[in-house]
């Protein structure tokens, strides 16, 4: 299999974003492309971008996704609920496919699928690769537990419940790419689980 996974580390104001390009040498899929559209083309190549897929309308993780888009004329992919986010960095901007639970994307020789994760924001969602054992986060889940957002978690309760049902189901083996920092893995992070039910929302405590 040649299918790859690179990650780009774009810098953001909630610390340094990974946008990941899934693909081939052929053709690529971004997740989450951060801020810069420019170093992120580069980081692609000539490879053709198949489409921009939001995890999440949060501003430092979306705001390069029209200008990625535009060079291979490349549908961007967000959750419906999360429109409403995703327009404070883009106003009066769509995005071209409104994400489902069960939907999927393919690229080079693997599939992606969309896993419905709302709590961080309404809208939510992880991208589940088996072809390479990897799940993409965003800012569902980190390597140190759920990601808040300003200091503060929109929805603990809601976020936790995603992890529980959605991500922890998965084979234990599954590497973690989250939107920011270090990956881990499925079996790490259930380890960690029971931890992060324990501390609560609150942050630094
Ligand atoms: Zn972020
Ligand atoms: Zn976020």
């Amino acid at each position: 299999m040649t299918t790859r996974i690179d990650c780009f580390s774009v810098p953001a104001p909630d610390g340094p974003v990974n946008a990941w390009i899934v693909g081939d040498d052929e053709e690529v899929i971004v997740i989450d492309p951060g801020s810069d559209a420019a170093g992120l083309l580069d980081a692609v190549g000539d490879r053709e971008v198949l489409a921009v897929i939001c995890t999440h309308g949060h501003a430092s993780h979306v705001a390069a996704a029209l200008g990625v888009a535009e060079r291979d004329e490349a549908p961007v992919a967000l959750h419906p609920k999360d429109r409403s986010l995703w327009r404070e960095a883009h106003p009066g901007e769509d995005a071209d496919i409104p994400m489902e639970d069960g939907g999927a994307f393919e690229v080079a020789d693997v599939r992606l699928e969309v896993i419905y994760a709302p709590g961080h924001t309404p809208g939510s969602v992880c991208l589940y690769c088996e072809d390479l054992g990897a799940v993409f986060t965003g800012h569902v889940m980190l390597a140190d537990g759920p990601a808040p957002e300003d200091g503060e978690y929109p929805d603990f309760a809601e976020q936790l419940n995603a992890i529980g049902e959605y991500l922890l189901t998965l084979p234990a083996d599954t590497r973690v790419l989250p939107g920011h920092g270090p990956e881990t893995t499925i079996a790490m992070a259930e380890k960690q689980f029971d931890s992060w039910v324990a501390a609560g929302p609150v942050l630094g405590g």
